[in-house]
């Protein structure tokens, strides 16, 4: 069989495609089937296209999960792609590279290259290897230029780490190892903000970065923890296509699985749980402007 082309990578058409018509695509972090079940019946209803992100946690977990995720994505009556978001080690990611569907294509259409936590010499080398050996397999990529604050469930924590701003050379550095999208960090923060009055964006940054990108790569937002619309919106405007959700999506079922657990029983939790992660899902897709886009 002949390799996939990466013009023809399913996850850069649909980060293209939210370029041009400016709109952002939701991207879910799933932990378990109820996310993802959750968020491809939300895509399906609002017609939007989606992007379901796992953490290389979800391979050491069982990867029958990114199966079940490769396949759901497949079978989906709209563009669905599967992204390993956050992967921090080189080998995660030759295994992940590697991962067929059933269908004998890549069972992840982009793997982001998470190479932060080491110096930005070794971070850049290493990149490039990761973003040549991921691209001979039909397969986009992703980095993150400067360092993104903090941990999420799942992701190393890197708070201990300096966090540092994107800057216009780090584009270029990151952009000259072949990426094709670009998580820049311009005030945000994985984790927890403590408050809306806590976020504090350096749009200036974040446009001038779009503007550098502008036909190379397609931007992508991680931290988003909190985010009203009216800051998702500003970021879409100034280019944002790709936009990571956690707990944006996933709170409502959070609280309701620690008030019923061992209460109802277990399918209830489970399908209750899944509506209230489509629920949000749909809001967020409609927020965003991809309803009707898929
Ligand atoms: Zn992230």
């Amino acid at each position: 069989m002949a390799l996939p082309k990466l013009q023809e990578n399913r996850a850069v058409q649909m980060l293209n495609a939210a370029a041009q018509g400016k709109y952002g695509v939701l991207g879910v972090v799933c932990y378990n089937l109820e996310s993802i079940v959750a968020a491809i019946r939300a895509a399906e209803k609002k017609k939007a296209p989606l992007q379901i992100l796992l953490f290389p946690w979800a391979l050491k977990y069982s990867p029958l999960l990114v199966d079940f995720a490769a396949m759901a994505a497949r079978s989906a009556k709209v563009p669905v792609t599967v992204h390993m978001d956050h992967a921090q080690e080189p080998d995660i990611i030759r295994i992940a590279a590697q991962i067929k569907a059933a269908d004998g294509t890549p069972a992840f259409d982009s793997i982001m290259v998470d190479m932060s936590h080491y110096e930005k010499e070794e971070n850049l080398a290493k990149t490039k290897e990761l973003v040549a050996f991921c691209h001979e397999r039909g397969i986009a990529t992703e980095a993150e230029p400067g360092r993104i604050e903090g941990g999420e469930d799942g992701v190393k924590d890197t708070a201990e780490l300096e966090g540092m701003m994107t800057t216009a050379e780090e584009v270029d550095d990151f952009v000259a190892t072949g990426i094709d999208f670009l998580a820049p960090a311009f005030g945000n923060v994985h984790g927890e903000y403590g408050g809306v009055e806590n976020i504090k964006l350096d749009y200036d940054r974040l446009e001038s970065i779009h503007k550098k990108t502008q036909g190379k790569v397609q931007v992508v937002l991680h931290g988003t923890n909190g985010f009203p619309s009216d800051i998702m919106a500003k970021c879409i405007e100034r280019g944002i296509t790709r936009v990571n959700v956690n707990k944006l999506v996933l709170s409502k079922y959070n609280d309701y699985v620690e008030e019923n657990t061992g209460k109802v029983p277990l399918t209830q939790l489970m399908e209750e749980g899944t509506k209230l992660i489509q629920q949000l899902c749909e809001e967020w897709m409609d927020n965003l402007g991809s309803t009707g886009k898929a």
